[in-house]
């Protein structure tokens, strides 16, 4: 019996057949006994009517089968045994029969008498002389039974023993066939009986939430290999528009087109376009870093000060808003928050360094710090050309631009605002914006506290 479900069959068949033929034991055992106290109860009354009429001595003369006659005297005393010397015998008066039969007139008992193999029952009834005439009879038990047919029995048990194991390993067989049968990538409930149903149904829906997921990781893998081919064709493209104008200003000047005077105009040129190329590049770096974590290695997380750190950043800017006639402030309290300095302080730049290129002279820039319900917020205001609403879900898209040549001629790269993005998400913090065209913009960087 190689497996479980073979091995608990069995047991239950030898089980089931054992208990019923114990049963079986049990219920002949007691039939027997009850037949053969009726008899010996039928014979003991007809011989206390006979001893009653005729006397004592009557007993003498009569011989029931094997059965052996007693005679009792009220007192316990025994007067005569068929097959002892009474004499030799011990008083009967504590005899369980005996005091029946002198209290109801009949009495019985059965006794085990050298082992459980063999047991003696006793008829008591009682005289009208009251001394009591007992019948005793010696009765093989249904144990005994078993013993003297021990061979038999044994084939039998043996031969039950192989038909269950015959059964089980073929009920087993025939429970295991549809579950070995079945499919794990395409189950099916048909085939199958009842109780593995709700199994059954279970692997259909884990299956199926499988192939949903796998469905899902798929379509997840073309996205991101759409972005990835969009970035890459994104970056060539605005490479090549700096290079181009970098190739074609040599080129004329190679070719000796341009005349002295205008030489350092053209070189100029080149130069601006050259710093575009870098920032560009620079960002482009930035940017890749940030989404493959790798700043998260090269940089710890510490306590910062973000008020500190937003000063500093309006300090670097501050020739800049001059330039632009653009008053900057910042206020507020101190608000400290657990982060990576270089990357906050590269956000706080690009938010404040938009608030400044897309804004019109004598315009403001105001950053504010406080805290607001578990939040560590900075707010950025400024009254500048604004967003319009259709754009502003999509300009924190790499290379997203609203007016791309106003971007362009302010020296934006369209990768600023990705950068914030995804340097907040490194920090857990989110991004409100509030904006409209031709009144200005408003942006909160809530950081959990
Ligand atoms: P860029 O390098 O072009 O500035 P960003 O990613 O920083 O790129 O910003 C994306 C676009 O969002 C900008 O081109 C600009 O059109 C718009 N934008 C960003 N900040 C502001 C602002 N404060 N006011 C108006 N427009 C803004």
């Amino acid at each position: 019996m190689r497996n479980e479900l073979t091995k608990r069959i069995f047991f239950a068949c030898i089980t089931v057949f054992l208990m019923t033929f114990g049963l079986i034991l049990y219920v002949i055992n007691t039939y027997l006994v009850q037949r053969n106290v009726a008899e010996l109860k039928d014979s003991a009354v007809l011989l206390s009517s006979a001893v009653n009429q005729y006397g004592a001595d009557f007993l003498r003369s009569v011989k029931i089968g094997t059965a052996r006659i007693t005679l009792i005297d009220s007192d316990g005393t025994v007067l005569f045994d068929s097959k002892l010397n009474p004499e030799k015998m011990e008083n009967h008066s504590e005899r369980e029969e005996f005091q029946e039969a002198i209290e109801h007139g009949e009495g019985d008992s059965e006794r085990y008498s050298d082992s459980i193999l063999r047991k003696t029952v006793n008829y008591a009834v009682r005289l009208d002389n009251y001394q009591v005439i007992r019948i005793s009879m010696n009765q093989d038990t249904v144990f005994r039974l078993v013993v003297s047919m021990l061979s038999p029995v044994i084939l039998i048990v043996l031969l039950m023993s192989l038909l269950s194991v015959v059964l089980a390993s073929e009920s087993s067989k025939k429970i295991m066939k549809p579950i070995n049968q079945l499919d794990p990538e395409n189950p099916d409930d048909r085939n199958i009986y009842s109780e593995m149903k709700p199994f059954i149904r279970r692997l259909i829906a884990q299956s199926q939430q499988i192939q949903h997921q796998m469905q899902q990781l798929q379509e997840e893998h073309k996205k991101q290999d759409a972005i990835r081919r969009e970035f890459t064709a994104n970056v060539s493209h605005e490479l090549k528009t700096p290079l181009t104008s970098i190739s074609g200003f040599a080129e004329i000047i190679r070719d000796g087109y341009v005349q002295q005077k205008d030489i350092s105009h053209f070189a100029d040129n080149i130069y601006k376009e050259a710093q575009r190329l870098m920032t560009l590049v620079n960002d482009i770096l930035k940017l890749s870093r940030l989404e493959d974590g790798v700043t998260e290695i090269y940089e710890d997380r510490k306590s910062i000060n973000l008020l500190e750190l937003s000063q500093s950043v309006c300090e670097r800017l501050a020739l800049n808003a001059q330039k632009h006639d653009i008053s900057l402030s910042c206020e507020g309290q101190p608000v400290y928050i657990i982060g990576m300095p270089h990357i906050l302080e590269e956000i706080i730049y690009n938010i404040c360094d938009n608030a400044i290129k897309y804004n019109q002279p004598g315009g403001f820039v105001r950053l504010n710090l406080y805290h607001s319900e578990n939040l560590a917020v900075l707010k950025v205001e400024d009254n500048g050309i604004g967003i319009p609403e259709a754009d502003q879900k999509r300009i924190f898209e790499r290379f997203y631009r609203v007016n791309k040549s106003h971007s362009k001629e302010v020296g934006g790269t369209g990768l600023g605002l990705s950068i914030v993005k995804h340097g907040m998400a490194l920090h857990h913090a989110r991004i409100e914006l509030d904006s409209e065209e031709g009144k200005g913009t408003c942006i909160r960087l809530c950081f959990p506290l």
